[in-house]
């Protein structure tokens, strides 16, 4: 019954109803996820990248059930709770330099949505109002969440092209791409030839641009591209070359996954604006955070009558059960030196990767801390790929789950990225499901 209801009433996300098998979870416990019928499966992506420390962590559960003694909600609109205030001070004392204050909301989406309409309004009441700042430069490929203006930032054409009507203009860059670069670039030339386009364009268009958006490193959603290494590095010096903002979303790159607590950190950046949400709260709870600069604070204080507060919230944002999640994952951390504990995890990674990229239908595996990116192509000389309508990445994903192993793929990339803190014996066996899968669907 609740299966048939699950077909016919549920409205799955990035899913195509008509052919859609009801795949019900009843309950999960570390890194392990169970059925309706009770079997198991290795969680391979951390329920959609935002498990960090692995399901019911006995530390988050304590953390929430307490809260729940106190209070469930309150609003953060003139009010708030210490828990949250807790949250913010944490937040601050681990960010990189200079972000020095926290606007809360609920989901990845909004938290880029705030940082845009932050660096938005911060060029209309800086010391030295810059009206004409109203665009925004993003990334092709680049994926920031589903609401119209993380849309109109992000570049993935088969979800966003149709909604085009509906999006503000933004000046776009070619994705810095290590795997397909263009004629006469190499891996070597990569990083210059990039950072010489932003230049090209803030040259051209600083006047009109309130800030770059980006996501570090690696865009995932796009099939976890990696950019040519001190890429971000350079896009900072650019950006304040210019006096133009740098957003950094690292909604999915965020919270421990790239080997740093930060991603930014990797390349010693602080950004302008810096957007956290999916491993927040240790994937158990909706919650977002925007962290800005007190440059961009100062410019929204003045009188009531002055309007220049940030006119904008989230019923949710900054709720005390979300940041009482957060604030435990945030322990655990420290507690179980989760960092530390995670290097011999990355270094197994690229182990495995340096196995699965032989394989002569893997074009590239591309590697950040601990996300991995398989790239599956028809012709490796050619790098051409499989046609998407094949669902190559799916049918590895299938014969994983026959071993008791859940992933899910973005097209021809087959996605590693568990919760942070599974055993090396279990990542193992995610990496061996997946080897064997690429062989099954590549036959
Ligand atoms: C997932 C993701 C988002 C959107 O987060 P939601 O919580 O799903 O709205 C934004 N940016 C990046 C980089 C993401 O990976």
């Amino acid at each position: 019954q609740l299966e048939s209801w699950d077909r016919e009433l549920v409205w799955h996300a990035f899913t195509q109803m008509a052919e859609h098998q009801p795949f019900l979870i009843a309950r999960a416990e570390g890194c392990t996820l169970y059925d309706l019928e009770g079997r198991a499966y290795l969680d391979g992506v951390s329920s959609l990248w935002c498990n960090v420390h692995g399901h019911r962590h006995p530390h988050i559960d304590a953390a929430i059930r307490r809260q729940l003694d106190d209070v469930a909600h309150v609003t953060l609109l003139g009010m708030g709770h210490p828990i949250t205030v807790q949250l913010a001070k944490k937040l601050v004392d681990l960010a990189p330099a200079g972000l020095a204050r926290v606007f809360f909301s609920d989901s990845g989406a909004s938290a880029v949505e705030v940082a845009l309409k932050l660096a938005f309004q911060f060029w209309r009441q800086c010391e030295n109002p810059q009206p004409a700042k109203t665009k925004y430069l993003a990334f092709d490929n680049a994926y920031h969440g589903d609401t119209l203006g993380s849309v109109s930032v992000g570049g993935v054409a088969r979800f966003h092209e149709m909604f085009q009507p509906l999006l503000f203009e933004v000046l776009r860059l070619p994705t810095p791409n290590l795997y397909r670069m263009p004629n006469g670039v190499s891996r070597e030339s990569a990083t210059e030839h990039y950072l010489q386009l932003v230049e090209q364009t803030l040259q051209q268009h600083h006047n009109e641009l309130a800030a770059v958006v980006i996501e570090p490193l690696m865009q995932c959603a796009a099939g976890m591209i990696l950019h040519p290494p001190g890429f971000l590095r350079g896009l900072r010096e650019l950006t304040k070359k210019y006096d133009v903002l740098l957003i950094a979303d690292e909604v999915a790159v965020g919270m421990g996954r790239s080997g740093r607590m930060f991603a930014c950190e990797q390349e010693n950046v602080s950004p302008d604006l810096l957007c956290l949400a999916k491993g927040l709260t240790g994937g158990y709870l909706p919650l977002a955070a925007t962290l800005a600069t007190d440059r961009i604070w100062q410019a929204f204080l003045g009188t009531y009558e002055s309007s220049r507060t940030f006119f904008h919230g989230h019923t949710y944002g900054g709720n005390p059960l979300g940041a009482a999640a957060a604030v435990a994952t945030l322990e655990i951390f420290e507690q179980e030196q989760t960092l530390a504990k995670l290097q011999p995890k990355i270094a197994r990674l690229q182990e495995h990767l340096v196995r699965i990229s032989a394989h002569p239908h893997v074009g590239n595996v591309r590697q950040l801390g601990f996300i991995a990116g398989i790239e599956l192509v028809r012709d490796r000389a050619t790098k051409e790929p499989f046609p998407w309508t094949e669902r190559r990445g799916q049918r590895v994903c299938d014969h994983a789950i026959s071993q008791g192993v859940w992933l899910r793929p973005l097209g021809n990339v087959v996605v590693i990225m568990p919760p942070l803190s599974i055993s090396l014996e279990e990542f193992d066996r995610i990496c061996l499901a997946v080897e064997e899968g690429i062989e099954t669907a590549t036959a």
